[in-house]
């Protein structure tokens, strides 16, 4: 049974009245934090701990460690943690007990082979070390386990278990050795901020006041929160797992037994002592605390209930049959603390002064250094030195109530080791935000997904009956109907809701001379627009906007709509006074129209003047279509003549309905976002979040040709530098010999070596081909060299693309 440690030279001592830094708790999370930032220099760092240090979720756990992760970057991070460990051991004298087994992830059926295939592409290019191995090596390894139940494993050399307490503590002193401190019983009761940005915290000890603060309350999260008046999206769930008592061939085996995940039977186990742990997630997810963690919990645990994991412990003992004939020695439940997607919720906090979070981190031992190390590159450097989108806290807005935090963080609990395909819409937490047309485009047959908790159409059926599709990692039945999509599109019109493309605005006299610094392209001109690369002082890719200047002194930014809480943050940061800047998405919805006959439908609509002359390609002003007031843009990502047009909420049915009315006889159809990714492919453009992110710079994604290199602007030095230097990897466009297309993440190779990856990619209905983007090696980038990609552990032949298959010379959308 774990048990908490007491630390006294971290009790009776004076606390200061002032840091660079104050972090809120002290479990493996805070700790990390509070290390990476002292050895990266920040030491006058100090942390607080309301009670004894690992006093939330971080004493109990089970110690288990892995790298798998659904993201490659919280992968490489979960490696760079478990890398750590040797040297916090040694620094802080203090035993992490870290056992570096290996371990295996076992395949039951031809889906989790299937996805274990593509976790091993991903491992390729990523220089991790995992290799498949047969039912019977499994059995050779472990000869605890059954192998007549699977069909493969995946290895790795890196995966083990450890102890979480000694971890922690080790963490903490290591801090102290490179000078940061840390208090314990000495709690935050309230967190004040100052006029000028500082944060008074409040102790039983004093008040400590801070540059910045840090929540990593852990089971507290919501708690340490709330005194800054912050609701964050998270949930402490229940979670069991048992120990075994002696088990004799463990005892007798010569060597520690390598850990283990079981996707189906929903279980991952190691070695304990001479026994076995065994944990599981329930298939129905059990909330703790829906209206807050007390104060006075922490060195307790919740009363077991065995029936709850009944199913899987039947199915595991099938598997692993020493550990059901053993008895139980404990069994332990315990919280922790979940995110609405499972990731962590890390960084600064959009619309917060100096106020920063890590919580929500659901496998703190296997993240814990990563988390400690972004974040601290994070607030000294200005920026982490890898893409954390997917742990980033700007990912969730003001939408994610803590209501909604709720149903997503069960369901993610419930679905931890349940297998979620690329083209798979979660059920829970739905409708959290509409449109005005939501109910008429499902009754039309949308599929609908959600982004940013916003529902958008994916893709249409015939009728709401029609609009359902298997998930699957291949093509499965939307297929045909995003193909008649895309005709449409190209042969025809069609329409797309666009409530979904974040829309900032900046105003005021000085609104040009900010934004052209901020933005690495050129600025417009009164009733233009420009698509412009936004980039971070360190020359990597931070946004793809598309700037319209409505007037001299008023613009409208388009950009991703994942990304607009993290874009305020940007600006917010920067934004200087005597200009005013405003996240306005939510005030502006809109609907795209695309293909050859959308100027015709659009002039009967418009009292305007829609002609080629009178409304060029990048035009944009403010006007009225369909009777209602919109910005209307000449634009389209389809790569069509195309026009986006932006009204307020109120006015989308109508405005919607009058589009119907006036395309009836000019085969009007809508469609949604796949047909849209379809076509973008086609015309090689990448996209944000998948070609475009932070990951890359300019150089390397070729967004340097929308540059203004005659001017001055945020990362231009670093940019210029890259730009010299010439870049290691390129940007493609890929045509791929395959009949499954890929998704995301997959190895691109070169005689057997992996030389790239897939960013993104799909069926390219038009042209009738698989496509692919993705960044490899310069010296691969020609046109016409051949590749290879990994698809479901199959090597397929590619090549890659010079010019765009479809309208290379954009005529289409120029004319
Ligand atoms: C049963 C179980 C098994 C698990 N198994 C694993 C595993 O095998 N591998 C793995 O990686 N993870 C595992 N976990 C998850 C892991 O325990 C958590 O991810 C991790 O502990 C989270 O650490 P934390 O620092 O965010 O939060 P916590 O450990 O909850 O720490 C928060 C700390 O903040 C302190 N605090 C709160 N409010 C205040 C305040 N106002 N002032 C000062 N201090 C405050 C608390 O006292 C506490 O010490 C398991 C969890 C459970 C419950």
């Amino acid at each position: 049974m774990p048990e908490i440690q007491k630390d006294e030279t971290a009790t009776g001592k004076a606390l200061p009245s002032h840091a660079k830094v104050v972090i809120i708790g002290g479990g493996v999370v805070g700790c990390s934090i509070l290390f990476h930032l002292a050895k990266f220099g920040w030491k006058d760092a100090v942390l607080l701990e309301r009670s004894e240090l690992t006093s939330g979720s971080s004493w109990h756990a089970a110690g288990q460690i892995h790298t798998i992760s659904s993201d490659p970057n919280i992968s490489r991070l979960q490696s760079y943690t478990i890398n750590l460990y040797k040297e916090i051991e040694e620094l802080s004298g203090h035993s992490v007990g870290l056992h570096l087994t290996g371990g295996f992830y076992l395949a039951s059926n031809q889906t989790w082979y299937d996805y274990l295939k593509r976790e091993r592409s991903k491992a390729r290019y990523m220089g991790l070390d995992q290799e498949f191995i047969s039912p019977r090596e499994v059995a050779e390894r472990h000869p605890l386990i059954d192998p007549k139940h699977y069909l493969a494993a995946l290895w790795d050399d890196q995966d083990g278990d450890l102890d979480p307490s000694g971890t922690t503590y080790a963490f903490a002193k290591a801090a102290r050795h490179y000078g940061a401190q840390y208090f314990t019983h000495c709690g935050a009761t309230a967190t004040v901020q100052r006029a000028d940005g500082s944060w008074d915290v409040t102790t039983p000890k004093g008040v400590i006041n801070a540059e910045h603060v840090v929540n990593c309350g852990g089971l507290w999260a919501r708690e340490v929160g709330h005194m800054a008046g912050l609701h964050l999206p998270v949930q402490p769930m229940e979670h069991h797992y048992l120990i075994t008592d002696r088990i004799d061939a463990v005892a007798n085996h010569g060597s520690r037994l390598p850990a283990g995940i079981d996707y189906e039977a929903n279980i991952y186990f190691r070695q304990e002592r001479q026994g076995m742990l065994l944990g599981t997630y329930e298939p129905r997810g059990t909330p703790w605390k829906l209206d807050g963690t007390p104060w006075e919990f922490g060195h307790e645990l919740l009363n077991p209930d065995l029936d709850r994991i009944a199913d899987r412990l039947e199915m595991s003992f099938e598997r692993i049959p020493a550990i059901g004939a053993a008895g139980i020695k404990d069994v332990i439940n315990g919280p922790f603390t979940f995110g609405p997607d499972g990731n962590p919720m890390i960084g600064p906090v959009p619309g917060m002064r100096n106020y920063w979070c890590a919580v929500g981190v659901m496998a703190g031992f296997c993240q814990g250094g990563g988390v400690g190390l972004t974040m601290a590159e994070w607030m000294i450097d200005g920026e982490p030195s890898i893409d954390v989108w997917a742990m980033d806290v700007a990912r969730f807005g003001d939408w994610a109530s803590p209501d909604w935090g709720t149903v997503k963080s069960c369901e993610n609990y419930e679905r931890r080791f349940v297998m979620t395909f690329p083209n798979e819409v979660l059920k829970k937490g739905r409708r959290q935000q509409t449109t005005a047309l939501f109910d008429r485009l499902v009754a039309k047959g949308a599929r609908m997904g959600q982004a940013f908790g916003l529902e958008h159409a994916l893709w249409f059926g015939d009728g709401p009956d029609d609009a359902w599709e298997d998930p699957s990692f291949g093509r499965n039945r939307s297929f045909d109907y995003v193909a008649r999509e895309v005709a449409a599109v190209r042969g025809g019109v069609g329409g797309i809701e666009l409530a979904n493309f974040a829309k900032h605005e900046v105003r005021g006299a000085g609104a040009r001379a900010w934004l052209d610094g901020v933005m690495a392209g050129h600025l417009p001109k009164p009733g233009r627009m420009t698509l412009t690369p936004m980039l971070t002082s360190k020359g990597r890719l931070y946004g793809d906007l598309t700037v319209a200047c409505l007037a001299e002194d008023h613009f409208m930014l388009f950009g991703s709509g994942a990304m607009q809480d993290a874009h305020r943050r940007w600006f917010e940061a920067t934004c200087p006074e005597g200009v005013a800047y405003a996240n306005v998405t939510g005030d502006w919805h809109g609907i795209g129209l695309s293909g050859p006959k959308s100027r015709d439908l659009l002039a009967r609509i418009c009292r305007e003047d829609v002609g080629p002359e009178a409304l060029k390609f990048r035009d944009t002003r403010q006007s009225f279509v369909g009777g209602v007031p919109v910005i209307l843009n000449r634009i389209s990502f389809s790569g069509e003549l195309g026009y986006e047009i932006y009204c307020r909420p109120q006015y989308l049915l109508r405005l919607s309905e009058a589009i119907e009315e006036a395309g009836a006889d000019l085969g009007y159809r809508w469609y949604g976002n796949r047909a849209l990714m379809s076509m973008r492919l086609e015309k090689g453009w990448g996209a944000w979040g998948l070609e475009f992110r932070p990951d890359f710079n300019a150089v390397e994604s070729g967004m340097d040709a929308f540059i203004n290199w005659k001017k001055e602007f945020v990362g231009k030095s670093a940019t210029l530098a890259a730009k010299e230097a010439g870049p290691v990897r390129r940007l493609v466009t890929l045509v791929i010999d395959t009949d499954v297309d890929v998704t995301l993440d997959e190895a691109i190779l070169k005689d057997g070596a992996a030389v790239g990856y897939i960013s993104s990619g799909g069926y390219a209905h038009h042209v009738g081909r698989s496509m692919a983007m993705g960044y490899v090696e310069s010296a691969l980038a020609a046109p016409g060299t051949g590749l290879e990609v990994e698809i479901l552990g199959e090597m397929r032949a590619a090549e890659v693309q010079g010019a765009a298959l479809y309208d290379p010379t954009g005529a289409r959308m120029r004319a």
